[in-house]
């Protein structure tokens, strides 16, 4: 079956966020773990999000890696291709937003390709092509001091005028708020100029949804989730794809549970907290392991013994004290990598123990397990709190696999319970 809908994101937090943004607004979604192998059967889907990590590469190898993900969707027959920036524009003067827009460009003959971070959901709007974050403008929002890309100004034609070649135009929010056909012909005139790319102003949803319902005419556009979901919804209120009813056929994936924990937030320690009223927790002594000491085998054998009676919890997770006694003491990059690889190994071991059901806390440390255990790509099911949706395993060479990967301050207080709840 053709994809209906293709999107390249330039990192996998943004991906997870598009793909779970695709899903709540009616597209059936994977989203693979970089450029999928050739081989890789998907399941009958109307999306495909294909994970890159290239938001602060070199130009020339963001544009080969997207190029490449491109012609993957392409031979599945993806109409339409979004390229998936992050909502606050993160890039330099460098790109690579510009030089990957362009160079995905290449198959938009003639048409001027549409451009908007906007995502007014989670507070970025887009005015007369400047980029408020929460109400402020971007180079007054917390982005102008990011370690990476600091952005120093909100006027993104200017900013992607800067690093691209071609000219860049602003498709503005009275042409949006008058529909898609004042849209269309905004874009035809801006073209027949010679601009090649524009950024258009979105504010509410009902503007996503109409630049979305443009952009699928045209064979690609950049945006954040807040493009994805007018995209989305143009497809399903276009009757191209079917809101699927919430019943799932799949079948459930059986096998053990187990829950890994290397998020440091307030809301993980309390969750673990919680949940250690209903099933054992084992919280790893950190000091020794980067002392030098087993103690993953210690933790594989303890969670070995109990796994087969019911879930449990490893953590690495410690109070804000023992985190800056590590750090000061090792580095926090050296603690931090340490630690993610010793829960990404206790992880993999649970897998080799029969874990099908695995709750992953934190962003790094699921990264970290996702790699280990070298899953191809995944299917996008319900949410279990915002943000945080059960994944089902595409191609997993272990076997079908249902995972929740959460971000440290996401989910209640009762999450790991809730998680395990939903995944069957
Ligand atoms: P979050 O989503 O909350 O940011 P991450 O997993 O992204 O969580 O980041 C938490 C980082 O803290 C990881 O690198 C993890 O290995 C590290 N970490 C976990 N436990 C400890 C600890 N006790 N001391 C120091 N660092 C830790």
């Amino acid at each position: 079956m053709p994809i209906l809908l293709g999107a390249i994101a330039d990192d996998y937090t943004g991906a997870s966020d598009l793909a779970n943004t695709l899903t709540k607004n009616g597209l059936r979604t994977v989203q693979t773990v970089g450029i999928p192998d050739p081989s890789l059967a998907l399941p009958e889907v109307d999306a495909v999000v294909v994970s890159l990590k290239i938001r602060s590469v070199a130009a020339d190898e963001a544009i080969a890696a997207a190029g490449k993900a491109e012609r993957w969707l392409r031979d599945r027959a993806a109409a339409h291709v979004l390229y998936k920036i992050c909502s606050t524009f993160d890039s330099t003067d460098q790109g690579n937003i510009g030089p990957v827009t362009e160079s995905l460009a290449q198959a938009a003959v003639g048409s001027p390709v549409l451009v908007t971070p906007a995502f007014p959901e989670t507070g970025r709007t887009v005015y007369f092509g400047h980029l408020f974050v929460n109400g402020q403008p971007l180079n007054e929002s917390p982005l102008k001091d990011h370690p990476l890309n600091p952005m120093h100004d909100a006027n993104l034609v200017r900013v992607m005028a800067r690093q691209s070649r071609g000219r860049v135009g602003l498709v503005d929010l009275a042409t949006v708020s008058a529909g898609a056909s004042a849209v269309r012909a905004r874009l035809e005139a801006l073209g027949a100029d010679g601009v090649t790319t524009v950024i258009a102003d979105a504010v509410f949803e009902r503007d996503l949804e109409t630049l979305g319902e443009v952009a699928l005419g045209t064979p690609v556009s950049t945006g954040a989730s807040g493009l994805g979901l007018g995209l989305a919804r143009a497809l399903v209120r276009s009757g191209r794809a079917v809101m699927p009813t919430g019943t799932s056929d799949a079948q459930p994936v059986g096998g053990l549970a187990a829950c890994v924990a290397g998020s440091c937030s307030v809301a993980t320690l309390k969750q673990i907290e919680v949940a250690e009223r209903s099933m054992p927790v084992l919280r790893l002594d950190t000091e020794r392991l980067l002392a030098g000491s087993d103690e993953v085998s210690a933790a594989i054998a303890w969670a070995g013994e109990r796994i087969a009676a019911g879930p449990v919890i490893v953590a690495a997770s410690s109070a804000p004290d023992v985190v800056s006694r590590l750090q000061t003491l090792y580095g926090s990059e050296a603690s931090g990598h340490a630690i993610e690889t010793a829960t990404a190994t206790i992880a993999s071991e649970l897998v080799a123990r029969g874990v099908k059901r695995l709750v992953v806390a934190g962003g790094e440390t699921s990264g970290a397990t996702v790699d280990r255990l070298a899953i191809p790509a995944f299917l996008i099911g319900r949410e279990i709190a915002p943000g945080v949706p059960v994944l089902r395993t595409v191609g997993n060479a272990q076997g079908d696999m249902l995972l929740a990967l959460k971000s440290g301050n996401f989910g209640g207080e009762d999450f790991f319970a809730a998680a395990l709840e939903m995944m069957h």
